[in-house]
């Protein structure tokens, strides 16, 4: 019952997953591919403008989109950064750009411009695709930039700006080009720190979208059942976002709202005005609706499903939460970004056995869970490193072959860095992260990139990040630091230093000052000591 093999790896229960033949099917025309039976439902909608597409206007716009990016040149193989919060014209983009074989990579809207050119250093980028409030952040960058929501007529603050309206002209006069796309072609680059080191661009090809989107909904089908509508405000530049609420279910023929400006009210406003059934949220927003008594002002009949994703959330949480939304099923999916953002997930049959885990494995998915001494596979309820293989998980990351070999191994197993134990029923159950990274109400903190930071500071000699347990966020960083002999300097002193140079998420929140910083004999961070050393003290 729980999928385990005498090989030691686990399968999925499910039914055996159903990916396209034709190795020239590319994600867009399979996203596309029954949607003329449903041209005039609705697709999209932007809670924030009102602007609703359905099926039709939105293939239309993607190929209009396609075809104006290949006329200013853009070529397959070439890579665009999106960057924008979210809207319905970030899917129109983000699929006008892959529909001609270009490469869509996605920039978090928060980061300032030093985290912006770190992280897209390594892409070579051929074009931005940005809205004007952002422009400030990407002018400098000199690199051409389409600007959303900017219509010809409008004066441009710069030459190498190209009005949205432009490439929708230049789109509507031709046709999109005859490209041939492969599945195994990439499709975008979304980062992620891994399992240590700084942010790496995850390299996602048609092929991983395509069995991601029905790994999460081939056993799910709609049957009979009137259509659903999710809101999507969580951000599309995450693959939460992005692979499983946008494409996942417009691919099924399923509506999404797009949400570019989160506040817990505005959600509950949208969840009555549209009629949303389905809610995809991270931990953090789950808390709050079993807190806020403003919740019960709110007509949220309309909704079936809670989803919860990104980070953990306790069984009495999911219970709580569950009671306050009493008509609607209560489930909660893991994945990564390296998995294009499923791995496992409780479905709607299973919900009563599962209540409490992280749900079980989708389908054509395998798992190993590996002993972190010995190298060997763990038979159910044993707890070790969680390690996936299956035609969803990334092929590697981008120019990077050493981050590539320590994460996926020569069998194509994916090692997480996360721990976990199946139960005997297949529900998976993550109860430690041995990976560095952090997560901020679902946000990625890489502790590397902080440590990087605080050691550009002429009085800091050392310094070590760790993830610190919070209520409202789940997790933030904290710092130890060595400082120079005689620094005067304050904690706040070197909290302002960080906070001035990365997004708000990323802020420290407390520094420890130390003599040392505990470091194995190759001189890497022990952090477990670190974390220790913390716990201890609370
Ligand atoms: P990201 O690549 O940003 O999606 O982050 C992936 C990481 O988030 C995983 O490796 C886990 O550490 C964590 N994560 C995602 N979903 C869950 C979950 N349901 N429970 C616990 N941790 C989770």
């Amino acid at each position: 019952k729980s999928g385990y093999g005498r090989d030691g790896i686990f399968r999925s229960l499910r039914p055996p997953l159903k990916l396209p033949k034709d190795e020239n099917a590319n994600m867009v025309s399979f996203m596309f591919r029954d949607s003329s039976s449903y041209a005039h439902r609705l697709a999209l909608a932007d809670a924030d403008s009102g602007e609703k597409l359905s099926f039709r206007e939105f293939k239309d716009k993607v190929s209009i989109v396609g075809s104006g990016l290949s006329q200013l040149g853009l070529r397959k193989g070439d890579v665009v950064l999106l960057f924008s919060p979210n809207s319905i014209y970030f899917p129109v983009c983000f699929f006008g750009i892959v529909s001609i074989g270009a490469v869509a990579t996605t920039v978090n809207p928060l980061y300032t411009t030093m985290e912006i050119s770190k992280q897209i250093q390594d892409s070579k980028l051929k074009l931005i695709v940005t809205v004007p409030e952002l422009w400030d952040k990407v002018k400098d960058l000199g690199l051409p930039t389409i600007m959303m929501g900017m219509n010809g007529d409008s004066k441009s603050a710069s030459s190498s700006i190209i009005s949205f309206s432009d490439v929708f002209t230049m789109g509507v006069q031709k046709s999109p080009p005859e490209v041939i796309i492969k599945q195994t072609d990439t499709a975008a680059l979304f980062y992620s720190s891994g399992t240590t080191g700084i942010n790496k661009a995850v390299v996602l090809t048609h092929k991983n979208f395509m069995a991601a989107a029905l790994m999460m909904t081939s056993d799910q089908e709609l049957k009979g059942e009137r259509h659903l509508t999710f809101l999507c405000l969580l951000p599309m530049f995450h693959i939460y976002g992005l692979g499983f609420v946008t494409y996942g279910q417009l691919q099924r023929g399923n509506a999404v709202v797009s949400m570019g400006k989160y506040t817990f009210v505005r959600m509950l406003e949208v969840i009555q005005e549209y009629k949303i059934t389905n809610l995809p949220l991270v931990p953090p927003i789950a808390i709050s609706i079993t807190k806020e008594n403003i919740v019960k002002r709110y007509d949220l009949s309309s909704l079936k499903e809670v989803i919860t994703a990104a980070a953990p959330l306790g069984k009495d949480i999911m219970q709580e939460c569950a009671n306050k939304i009493p008509q609607a099923i209560m489930t909660q999916g893991y994945g990564l970004t390296e998995s294009c953002g499923i791995a496992t997930i409780i479905f709607p049959k299973e919900r009563n056995g599962h209540f409490g885990s992280a749900g079980t494995l989708v389908p054509g998915l395998e798992a190993k869970i590996v002993n972190l001494e010995t190298g060997r596979p763990l038979p159910p309820n044993q707890r070790g490193e969680v390690w996936l293989r299956g035609p969803n998980i990334m092929t590697g990351y981008f120019n990077n072959p050493n981050a590539t070999k320590m994460t996926l191994d020569k069998e194509g197993w994916l090692h997480t860095g996360d721990m976990g134990y199946f139960d005997d029923k297949g529900g998976l159950f993550i109860v430690d992260r041995i990976k560095e990274l952090i997560k901020y109400k679902g946000f990625q903190v890489a502790p590397a990139e902080l440590e990087g930071l605080l050691l550009t500071h002429p009085q800091i000699v050392d310094a070590g990040v760790i993830p610190f347990p919070d209520l409202n966020a789940g997790e933030v960083p904290i710092a130890y630091v060595v400082c120079t002999p005689g620094s005067s300097l304050t904690e706040k002193n070197f909290m302002d230093y960080v906070a001035k140079q990365v997004a708000p998420f990323k802020r420290l929140h407390r520094i420890n000052f130390v003599d040392s910083i505990p470091r194995s004999s190759s001189g890497k961070i022990l952090r477990r000591e670190l974390i220790a050393k913390t716990k201890s003290k609370l």
